[in-house]
C-alpha cells in the first residue's frame, strides 16, 4: 500500500547501492589482481569488500525482511572501514618518510567520491552525518598532509586529490538541498496519497466507511476469519424526506451512523452501503448470538426518537456466516433477509437462516 512507499524507495535505493558497489568492488578486485601494486593491501582490499558485499546481498535476498536501517547502518561502517583505516595508513606511512604518498595512494578518489554523493542522495536524512564523517575521516588526512608537503601538492596526482577532496566536495552542498527537496516532495505526495485513499474509502455524509473503505476493510482481515453482514434500511425513508425535506433526511442518516458507531461489541465494522441502507460486518461471530445482534441493531437505531423528526424504525437483514471471501453471497442473503422484514411489515430483524433453515449452521 501507499503506506510503505517510502520504506521501498529505500529499500530498492539500499539494493542498488548494494549491487553497483559489489560490482565495482570486483571490478577493482580484478583490476589490482591483474596489475598488482607495491601494498599488497591494494589487492586484499576490494577483494574482501566484493565478498562480504556479495555476502550481504545473498542475506538480504533471502531475509528480506531484515530491518532495511540496520542494512545501511552496515553498509556505511563497512565503507568507513575499507576507506578510512587504508587512507590513514598511506598517509601515517608517507608522513614517517616511507614514501610519498601521491606516488603510492590508490586511484579510488573518484570511487570514494560517488559513494558519498550517492549515499548522501539515495539513503535516508538520518544517515547524512554519518556519511559526512566518511568524507572528513578520508579527506582531512590527505588535505592535512599535502598542505604540509608542497612538494608532493605540486604535482599532477597532488593537484588532483586536493581539487576532489577540497573545492570538489563543495559539491555536496549541491547535492544536500536537492536530495532534501526530492525527500520533502516524496513525503508530501505519500501524505496526499494516504489522505486521499482515506477519503476515498469514507461516505461523504455520515464519514463512515462507504463500499470502497468496506472492501479494504474487509482486505485486512486474517486468513481464515469468518464474517457475518447485517443489512440496516430505514424504514419508510422518502416519507421522512417527503415530510421534513431532503436536509432533514440527511440529518437522519447522520445521526443512524453516529448511533451505529456507538455499539460496541467484539470485532465489526459499520459502512453505508447505499442511500439509507447500512451494513455492518460481524469478525467471528457466534451462530447463537446472530439474532440478538440483529434485534440489537435494530433496537439502538429504533427505539430512541431523533432530534430531527423524532421515533424512526428500521429493519434488519441477517446473513449466515461464512468465508470473508464469500462476502458478497452473504450481501445477498442479507438483501433477502431484509426483503422479508419488510414484506412482514418493517421494524423487525430477520435471520437469513430463518427464511432459508436448510442452510442453517
Ligand atoms: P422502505 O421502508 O421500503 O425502505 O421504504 P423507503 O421509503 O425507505 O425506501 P425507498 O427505497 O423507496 O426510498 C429510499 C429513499 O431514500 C429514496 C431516496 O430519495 C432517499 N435517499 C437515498 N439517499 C439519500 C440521501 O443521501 N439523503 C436523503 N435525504 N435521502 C436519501
Ligand atoms: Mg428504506
Ligand atoms: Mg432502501
Amino acid at each position: 500500500m501507499i503506506y510503505d512507499d517510502e520504506k521501498k524507495i529505500t529499500v530498492s535505493a539500499v539494493y542498488r547501492l548494494l549491487i553497483a558497489s559489489f560490482l565495482t568492488s570486483t571490478a577493482f578486485a580484478i583490476f589490482f589482481n591483474t596489475y598488482p601494486t607495491t601494498h599488497i593491501i591494494d589487492s586484499i582490499i576490494p577483494s574482501i569488500d566484493a565478498i562480504v558485499l556479495l555476502i550481504v546481498l545473498i542475506y538480504y535476498h533471502y531475509n528480506p525482511h531484515t530491518d532495511i536501517n540496520k542494512i545501511i547502518v552496515f553498509y556505511i561502517i563497512f565503507f568507513i572501514l575499507t576507506f578510512s583505516p587504508s587512507t590513514i595508513y598511506y598517509v601515517f606511512m608517507a608522513w614517517n618518510s616511507e614514501w610519498r604518498f601521491v606516488d603510492e595512494y590508490p586511484p579510488v578518489t573518484g570511487l570514494m567520491m560517488a559513494i558519498i554523493m550517492l549515499g548522501i542522495i539515495m539513503l535516508p536524512k538520518q544517515y547524512r552525518r554519518y556519511i559526512v564523517l566518511m568524507w572528513a575521516s578520508i579527506a582531512l588526512p590527505i588535505i592535512t598532509y599535502l598542505l604540509n608537503h608542497p612538494d608532493e601538492l605540486q604535482t599532477p596526482r597532488g593537484y588532483e586529490l586536493i581539487g576532489t577532496f577540497g573545492p570538489a566536495s563543495l559539491l555536496l552542498y549541491v547535492v544536500f538541498p536537492f536530495q532534501k527537496s526530492i525527500r520533502k516532495h516524496i513525503n508530501k505526495v505519500t501524505g496526499d496519497l494516504r489522505r486521499y485513499e482515506l477519503e476515498a474509502g469514507r461516505d461523504y455524509l455520515t464519514d463512515i466507511y462507504n463500499r470502497r473503505g468496506l472492501d479494504l476493510w474487509l482486505g485486512q482481515l486474517n486468513h481464515d476469519d469468518r464474517v457475518a453482514v447485517l443489512l440496516i434500511d430505514v424504514d419508510h425513508f422518502k416519507q421522512i424526506n417527503d415530510r421534513h425535506g431532503h436536509s432533514i433526511g440527511d440529518r437522519v442518516l447522520v445521526e443512524v451512523a453516529s448511533r451505529l458507531r456507538t455499539i460496541y461489541f467484539e470485532k465489526h465494522t459499520i459502512a453505508r452501503w447505499g442511500g439509507e441502507e447500512f451494513a455492518v460486518l460481524l469478525v467471528n461471530p457466534k451462530t447463537n448470538t446472530l439474532p440478538y445482534i440483529g434485534s440489537m441493531f435494530q433496537h439502538a437505531l429504533g427505539t430512541l426518537p431523533y432530534k430531527s423528526v423524532g421515533k424512526i424504525t428500521v429493519s434488519v437483514g441477517v446473513s449466515s456466516i461464512a468465508h470473508h471471501d464469500d462476502f458478497l453471497d452473504l450481501i445477498n442473503q442479507a438483501d433477502k433477509a431484509l426483503y422479508t422484514a419488510k414484506d412482514n411489515g418493517r421494524d423487525q430483524a430477520v435471520m437469513y437462516n430463518s427464511i432459508h433453515p436448510q442452510l442453517a449452521d
